[in-house]
């Protein structure tokens, strides 16, 4: 009998628990699983935190996708299309930029969700999303670079601005962000800025 190939779109949670599941189904042939993704790792997520505050290392929240997914098959691509009707997922391949297709009999979508960027004006622009990789590596390095500057600045006004971290949206993980941010603050004044007070650093969460 010929084995039934399951999609999954995505590599998130949702296709780790789908692959664990479909595992002992997959060695014993019955079911193809195939994730097709665009990143060739997956991000445990409730560690963002800790790792934007720099208590642990990026590497101890990513997992290579190969790994983590196995035995499925992992294409790296971006996701463009569903195409219900023939059963098909349009997808650009990674490895050239070229457009590529592939069949499915049974599908699972799991490609996350958006976050709400529209709430403050200049959010998309310039903040950090929480649910990209790189912005969450790029504001690891933010924070700290935030506090070089400031203390090497006397004006009052371009020290609060630097000294002022905004997150928007007040949910389970802002919160934890905001927590781990206070945490930092308390601990990088008293070890390597002496010349910033603690009460000059603001967290605000919105
Ligand atoms: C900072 C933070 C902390 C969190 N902490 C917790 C926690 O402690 N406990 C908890 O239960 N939940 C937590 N969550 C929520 C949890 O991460 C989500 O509920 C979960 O990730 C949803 O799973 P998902 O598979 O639907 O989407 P995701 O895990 O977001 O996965 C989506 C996947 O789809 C891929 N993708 C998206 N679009 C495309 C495309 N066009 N082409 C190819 N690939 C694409 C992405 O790269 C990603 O691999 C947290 C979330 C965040 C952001």
């Amino acid at each position: 009998m010929k084995a039934r190939r399951v999609v999954v779109l995505g590599g998130g949670y949702c296709a780790l628990y789908a692959c664990s599941r479909f595992r002992r189904a997959v060695k014993r042939g019955k079911i193809e699983l195939i994730v097709i993704t665009k990143e060739n790792f997956h991000i445990w997520h409730g560690f963002i935190g800790e790792m934007i505050a720099g208590k642990i290392s990026p590497r101890n929240i990513l997992t290579p996708a190969r790994r983590v997914f196995a035995p499925a098959k992992v294409i790296l691509g971006i996701i463009n299309r569903i195409d219900r009707g023939n059963k098909l997922i349009h997808f650009t391949r990674e490895v050239d930029g070229l457009p590529d297709d592939i069949e499915y009999d049974d599908l699972i979508i799991s490609i996350g969700t958006r976050q709400n960027t529209g709430s403050f004006p200049g959010l998309e622009q310039h903040g950090y999303k929480l649910k990209e990789w790189e912005h969450c590596f790029q504001l690891r390095n933010h924070i700290p670079r935030m506090f070089e500057l400031a203390s090497s600045t006397s004006d009052a006004e371009e020290r609060k601005a630097m000294l002022t971290f905004f997150i928007a949206g007040g949910g389970f993980s802002g919160t934890e962000v905001a927590g781990e941010l206070g945490v930092l603050a308390k601990k990088i004044t008293k070890r390597d800025y002496a010349e910033i007070d603690r009460s000059e650093v603001r967290v605000v969460l919105s």
